[in-house]
């Protein structure tokens, strides 16, 4: 009797885990989308079952044929309204509810960026959910690893909630590949009659040649010590010869040096580059937070103490205005 109590144990086990099923929302940019979705797709499929996107907008249609191309991605579902536009999260949460009923999803993935964070909190809070937010990693269905204390510490978090609302590190999963075949696609609903409490009015992007932040293998930043406006040309100088994004300390976007955009730390852009070049910086921990994960990190400071060279795999020490020249002499 124990063996076949064992036994249907399993079988109720394993039916169990085969309904497991994940939504992803994927926040369209035009007929584009924001990248980090194929960082949440990766971190979704380590949940067996599965994987759905989510994509809305006025030009959805034409991003859930590229969604549906990548690896990993067991169908689309799209919903073609302007009124999806700029992922407000009054509508975007409603959406999203709807499709997690319809499709039975028991667990729901965005992207940790302005526009997951700003949907998925009104989602859990309709879902009578905890958000589990920022996650490093996808232990099993019920368990994640999130940094907490700026990156201090990494807290281990079982959620008992039947669903589970989570938001994603990008620089913690690698982004999902193309693939080969495509998935299937299908229209949602027509739109979810969500009273908006907010409204999109405009947005001013910062326009750069340079690569974005977020996503480049190099990154050069600048801090506090370039002094100017005219003295952070140098960063601009130096990451022009390695084909780098450019970033900031707080206190350099503070003093006005550059644009608030560039910010790389816990209240700014968190990044992970091939290289980071971090250039009259410190090293405080609300900045490490942003960027410690990087793979090689170059420190240049005159000051031999500065934390940030308990960080550095390399160290210059010695004056930005002499070095930072000298360097882009000789590259
Ligand atoms: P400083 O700490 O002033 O350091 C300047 C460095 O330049 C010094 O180490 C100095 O030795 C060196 N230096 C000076 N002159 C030269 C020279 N000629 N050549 C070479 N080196 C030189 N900070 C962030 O960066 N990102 C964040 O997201 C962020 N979020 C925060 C959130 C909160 C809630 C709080 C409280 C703070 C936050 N901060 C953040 C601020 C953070 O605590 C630091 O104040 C900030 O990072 C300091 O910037 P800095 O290193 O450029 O300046």
């Amino acid at each position: 009797s124990s063996v076949l109590k064992q036994h249907s144990f399993g079988r109720f086990y394993a039916a169990q885990k085969s309904s497991l099923s994940s939504l992803v929302f994927v926040e369209t940019k035009g007929s584009g989308y924001d990248e980090g979705a194929l960082n949440a797709i990766t971190a979704a499929r380590k949940i067996s079952g599965p994987v759905v996107a989510v994509v809305a907008g006025s030009e959805a249609d034409a991003v859930a044929k590229a969604i549906a191309k990548i690896e990993g991605v067991t169908k689309v579902v799209f919903a073609k309204d302007a009124a999806y536009d700029h992922a407000l999260p009054e509508t975007t949460a409603a959406l999203l509810k709807v499709l997690q009923e319809k499709e039975g999803a028991t667990h729901i993935f965005a992207p940790h960026t302005a526009a997951g964070k700003n949907v998925m909190p009104r989602l859990a809070a309709l879902l009578d959910a905890q958000q589990i937010s920022d996650v490093i990693s996808v232990e099993s269905e019920d368990t994640f690893m999130r940094p907490v204390y700026a990156g201090n510490a990494i807290a281990t978090v079982q959620s008992s909630d039947p669903i589970r609302v989570i938001t994603v590190r990008t620089t913690a999963f690698p982004a999902a590949a193309a693939s080969a075949e495509a998935a299937a696609e299908e229209e949602a609903a027509p739109a979810v009659n969500a009273q908006p409490l907010s409204t999109w009015l405009k947005e001013d992007v910062a326009k750069s040649d340079r690569p974005d932040l977020a996503t480049a293998k190099r990154v050069v930043s600048g801090g506090r010590a370039v002094k100017s406006a005219e003295g952070f040309q140098i960063i601009y100088d130096l990451a022009d010869k390695l084909g780098a994004g450019v970033g900031a300390s707080r206190a350099a976007v503070d003093a006005g040096y550059c644009d608030n955009s560039l910010q790389v730390g816990q209240t700014g852009r968190i990044v992970a580059p091939d290289l980071y070049v971090a250039i009259g910086i410190s090293g405080a921990i609300q900045h490490l937070a942003g960027m410690k994960d990087s793979k090689v990190i170059v420190a240049i400071n005159k000051d031999a103490d500065a934390p940030i060279f308990q960080m550095a795999d390399y160290g210059l020490v010695g004056d930005l205005f002499t070095i930072v020249p000298e360097l882009i002499e000789k590259i």
